[in-house]
């Protein structure tokens, strides 16, 4: 195990760093001379820190304080420490007369650099940092590295702004339109909230279009004229141009906060909000860290969002912690969502949250009709597989003759998803994955979505080296194809991440569409959400199955909230809608309840499923994936460290280790242990167990994983 105190740290002690960036960059002409040890003796420190340092061990490190530093290390400042050989940069996380420090003050080392005037993270920041790190169980200092933009932590020194008076207040315009009855109700109970500093989670459940935004930003504007700040989270693939828009036309000086970024521009708008310039933080999960001050309201759009959990370190859930923080600001939170998650809407009838409903679309707008064309039988009368069945082409048809637009949507990119030997009928795969390559035709390249190695298809099977290869399975490229042969003429574009990364501009492309320019959009999940295109009338699933069959408990889940949030792009602005799902599982719960739009039907049966199953929200999950290029090796560690976890199961259970449902990823072999606990309570002995299990050996990593959501 680890030294206790990094005083006994030695020179040559190797610290095993999982990611080099994390490392806070060194100050190399830091403006504040460093003490050299020898001058400690020369004023003796009576103040200790402790540090939070960026290295993947989960404690603090206390520190002697220069008397010249002491007014430069409140809790949230960054300062330079020396730790074995090495300086590294952290954050104070608490200060305390040195005595109290559990070394003897002749074993504390002073910090070597204190550079800012003030503090890096405010309170409540430092505050949800280490709840994350608690609760996640993530070593703080990799927390506090993902709550701070890189071009903050390495900007030299931070001076305190010129004394300039009120900083440039964030200005609301004026709302357009008269609110609905439910909207009316929902802005109210939420500004009653607001007006009384309540701590309380509401769960927006509102059809999509029904108008969920536009009490966002009403309730922004509120908390604003309040003189308190507000936070808006969106999932990853919803910060589209337009939503963008829509915010920066009521709100100008809003701060985007995402990854997307570039370094400066993050840390510009960062370091706008620190300086309470900006009252408005939109972004994705890490904007959850955004370091607000005065917060009056926290919004979670599409809280359902798989996109809100980090599934890389510090893996966290930004939707929970979001409601941490509210709690710790005593403000309150509100979950936006058509098609809520089953923990939020468990939360919610159990009385923790309060629900408030948006039954209706505003003005003439209606809910699409839906139907399904049951594939089983289409491609027995058509004789072969159709991509677009007879019911949708019509349909499309119709409503191209209308002058209106319609979405196609497949969550599944490239041409072909499988290539397959005709003689032994084996199924390409990658060789560096457990993933069948699919083929993508503008690239004329077989791809692996795993790792993305590009090679151009085999013409012979790699297997048995004789049979010819043939293309099976259908993606984006493919239906994009199809209409073109169907409706030559017509002007379709599309919209997944090849089309971007083979340079396709996003918010182009959208323009295009919304201006008319082009009367069909195909894609995958991108274009699923947060799209409001008034002339949109057909939206066509030409696959409901993609997900359905995958080896993840919430598989039904998500299948039914992504055909909901697909299909409610049509019909948003009083033109009727229709929504075609083609499916070989008409009869699935999450399909038939998604075309009778029953949300509430489809949460209550899957909830008695998940309760019979003892999976969340009846329990809690934790997942370690062990992963390695050597299979046994990595087997065998994954084997030891579950069963000294089983050792410590009491009320928790411990199942595998066993494959990944991926069980290879870039050249790495992966297994799962899960544990399924009654509680978070339950699963601390086991945490502990796994801090002091034995060290895997050299190459293989240990990922856990709290509250998991992805289970591949
Ligand atoms: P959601 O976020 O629930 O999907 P939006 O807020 O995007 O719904 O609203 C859908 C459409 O209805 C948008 O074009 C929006 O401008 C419009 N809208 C919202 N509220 C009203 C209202 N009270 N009256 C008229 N139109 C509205
Ligand atoms: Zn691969």
């Amino acid at each position: 195990m680890w030294p206790e105190d990094p005083a006994t740290w030695r020179p040559g002690i190797a610290l095993p760093c999982r990611r080099r960036t994390l490392g806070w960059p060194r100050l190399r002409n830091s403006v504040r001379p460093a003490m050299s040890p020898s001058d400690a003796t020369a004023t003796v420190p009576q103040l200790a820190v402790a540090v939070a340092l960026p290295v993947p061990l989960p404690r603090t490190f206390d520190y002697a304080v220069p008397p010249e530093f002491e007014p430069r290390v409140a809790p949230g400042h960054r300062v330079e420490a020396p730790f074995g050989s090495r300086r590294l940069h952290g954050i104070v996380l608490r200060r305390f007369p040195i005595a109290e420090s559990e070394l003897p003050p002749e074993r504390l080392r002073p910090l070597l650099a204190a550079p800012d005037d003030e503090p890096l993270l405010p309170p409540p920041v430092l505050t949800l940092c280490r709840f994350c790190a608690r609760y996640y169980h993530n070593p703080i200092g990799e927390v506090l590295a993902a709550a701070v933009p890189a071009a903050i932590r390495r900007r030299k020194r931070r001076k305190a702004p010129p004394a300039l008076g009120v900083p440039l207040a964030t200005v609301a315009s004026p709302a357009p339109v008269t609110l609905t009855t439910g909207q009316r109700e929902a802005l109210a109970a939420i500004e009653a909230d607001l007006a009384a500093s309540r701590f309380q989670v509401s769960l927006l459940q509102g059809v999509t279009g029904s108008g969920k935004t536009e009490v966002y930003l009403r309730a922004i504007a509120t908390t604003l004229a309040a003189g308190r700040s507000a936070l808006l989270l969106v999932p990853e693939i919803a910060l589209t141009p337009q939503t963008l828009a829509r915010i920066r036309a009521r709100f100008p000086d809003a701060a985007v906060l995402h990854s997307q970024q570039s370094q400066r521009e993050r840390g510009d708008n960062w370091e706008r909000v620190r300086r309470g310039a900006a009252r408005v933080v939109v972004g994705p999960r890490s904007a959850v860290f955004a370091p607000l001050e005065r917060l009056g309201l926290v919004i979670v759009d599409e809280e359902h969002e798989p996109s809100y959990k980090q599934d890389s370190a510090p893996r966290y859930h930004a939707r929970d912690l979001a409601i941490v923080r509210a709690r710790e600001a005593r403000c309150p939170v509100v979950l936006g969502s058509a098609t809520p998650s089953l923990e939020s809407w468990h939360n919610a009838r159990t009385g923790r949250y309060r629900r408030l409903l948006l039954t209706e679309r505003p003005g003439a707008a209606v809910l699409p009709a839906v139907e399904v064309v049951d594939l089983h039988e289409e491609t027995r009368a058509v004789k072969g597989f159709p991509f677009i069945s007879r019911r949708l082409e019509r349909a499309l048809r119709a409503c191209l003759q209308r002058g209106e637009q319609a979405i196609l949507f497949l969550n599944r990119r490239g041409f072909s998803t499988f290539l397959q030997c005709r003689a032994c009928h084996e199924v390409l795969t990658c060789p560096r994955c457990d993933l069948a390559l699919t083929y993508h035709q503008s690239r004329a390249r077989a791809v692996c979505h795993g790792c993305e190695r590009a090679d151009p298809p085999p013409t012979r099977c790699s297997a048995c080296g004789i049979g010819a290869v043939h293309y099976f399975g259908f993606g984006t490229e493919r239906i994009e194809q199809e209409l073109a042969l169907r409706f030559p003429g017509v002007r379709c574009c599309r919209l997944d991440s090849d089309a971007l990364a083979d340079g396709t501009d996003l918010a182009e492309t959208l323009e295009r569409f919304r201006s008319g320019e082009a009367q069909l959009l195909v894609g995958t999940q991108m274009i699923a959400r947060g799209l409001d295109f008034p002339n949109v009338t057909v939206v066509g699933v030409i696959s409901a199955d993609t997900a359905l069959n995958l080896p993840d408990f919430r598989a039904a889940e998500r299948t039914f909230q992504l055909l909901s949030q697909v299909t409610g792009r049509a019909g948003r602005a009083g033109l009727p809608g229709l929504s075609i799902i083609q499916t070989f599982s008409p009869g699935h719960p999450a399909i038939a309840r998604a075309v009778a739009h029953d949300t509430d039907g489809f949460i209550e049966q899957e909830l008695r499923h998940r309760e019979r199953l003892g999976y969340p929200p009846f329990g809690r999950l934790a997942r370690i994936v062990t992963s390695g290029r050597r299979e046994r090796s990595t087997l065998r560690h994954a084997e030891s460290l579950t069963a000294a976890l089983r050792a410590h199961a009491e009320t928790a259970q411990v199942l595998g280790p066993a494959p990944c449902p991926i069980s290879k990823l870039k050249d790495r072999h992966r297994f799962m242990t899960l544990i399924k606990a009654p509680t978070r309570a339950a699963l601390e002995p086991l945490l502990q167990a796994f801090d002091h299990a034995p060290r895997p050996p050299a190459g293989v990593r240990c990922a856990l994983e709290i509250d998991p959501v992805s289970m591949l």
